[in-house]
């Protein structure tokens, strides 16, 4: 697990009430966020978030929990950089009142063109955790241990089944990340399969603030860079144009593969370097909102990359929710 795990501010015991006016399934960066906002502008709107979220997620289906938590970017596309330049703006204010989000603020290198871009990068799961706990204070119930298992049409509703049984609502938003496609194969989403490796190289201070530096392999990029594992600093290398992204299964050791293709080149104090451990899972491919309306008042949401983006998402989508 890449971060502290995401403590749902919750009654374990908590019943799942049997109506309600949005039901938010799934409590990732965009559920949780779209409850942060949605509870903050319509006090009064029962809002309730359906969540399975297993501290141990054999399946790797919680995939923020894995993310390399990087916010800022620089995209050429005006929407992409518009949905990152605002969470960044949104995950400084919080940093402001001092949130701690295991923030490392540094700059991302560009080594090829010599670039620095300013860099931020949190713990997904610190910011997954205080999104619930401020909708849960605004007054949103988060109900834990419910796994959504369908929605059906109701009149002008909707009914959500899940393991803790059924709630009406008026409106519906399925937001469990990849595994929308499991109770919605016709989504307009596509899968990709996303890795990390952790290194089990030190951290001495001179390399804690190291740039988050970006490197040419192969046909695409891999970068190196600092981050806040269980607590502690490691040294992570991603790559994601190596890795198969039809193959969903499970971790691909192909460390190797990356030091030929032009990482142990660039960076060459990687190769004394030993993979501890892959951090994986499974996004949505496109780094835009894929928004899918199968019927009126049922939102299907995905998006990859979408800690970085989350701010937005959760506001884009409040708003929608709200109306
Ligand atoms: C290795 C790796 C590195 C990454 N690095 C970055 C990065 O640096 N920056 C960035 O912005 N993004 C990064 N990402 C991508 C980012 O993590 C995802 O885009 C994001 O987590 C998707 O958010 P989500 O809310 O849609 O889904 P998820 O994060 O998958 O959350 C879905 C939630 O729904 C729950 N759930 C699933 N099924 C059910 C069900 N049936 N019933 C109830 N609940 C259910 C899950 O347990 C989870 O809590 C990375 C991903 C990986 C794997």
């Amino acid at each position: 697990m890449t971060d502290l795990p995401a403590d749902l501010p919750a009654d374990l015991t908590a019943e799942l009430p049997t109506e309600a006016d949005v039901a938010i399934c799934g409590a990732g960066p965009i559920g949780a966020a779209t409850a942060y906002f949605l509870a903050r502008k319509s006090p009064g709107l029962r809002i309730v978030v359906l969540s399975d979220d297993p501290a141990d997620d054999p399946g790797h289906v919680s995939t923020y929990r894995y993310s390399g938590g990087s916010i800022r970017w620089t995209w050429a596309d005006p929407v992409k950089r518009e949905m990152t330049t605002e969470t960044a703006e949104f995950v400084q204010s919080l940093l402001a009142d001092g949130v701690d989000l295991a923030a490392i603020e540094n700059t991302y290198h560009l080594l090829h063109t010599g670039e620095h871009i300013p860099a931020l990068n949190i713990s997904a799961s610190r910011l997954v955790s205080h999104l619930l706990e401020r909708a849960a204070e605004a007054g949103a119930q988060i109900v834990p241990r419910a796994v959504v298992e369908g929605v059906r049409p109701d009149g002008s509703g909707h009914l959500v089944d899940t393991t803790r049984g059924t709630i009406r609502a008026e409106r519906v938003l399925v937001a469990l990340g990849a595994a929308n496609a499991l109770l919605f194969p016709e989504t307009d989403a596509e899968l990709e399969k996303r890795q990390l490796f952790v290194l089990d190289l030190p951290v001495p201070p001179e390399r804690e603030r190291m740039p988050h530096t970006i490197v040419p392999v192969g046909d695409g990029f891999g970068y190196a860079f600092v981050k806040s594992v269980e607590g502690r600093l490691r040294v992570l290398v991603g790559q994601e144009d190596i890795v198969e992204d039809d193959d969903l299964s499970g971790p691909v050791d192909h460390w190797d593969t990356l030091l030929e293709r032009g990482l142990a080149t660039a960076l060459p104090w990687l190769r004394e370097a030993q993979v501890d451990q892959i951090l994986w899972g499974v996004d949505i491919a496109q780094k835009k909102l894929v928004l899918d309306e199968p019927a009126p008042g049922l939102l299907l949401a995905g998006c990859g990359s979408s800690v970085r983006s989350s701010a937005w998402l959760g506001r884009t989508l409040a708003e929608r929710l709200a109306a």
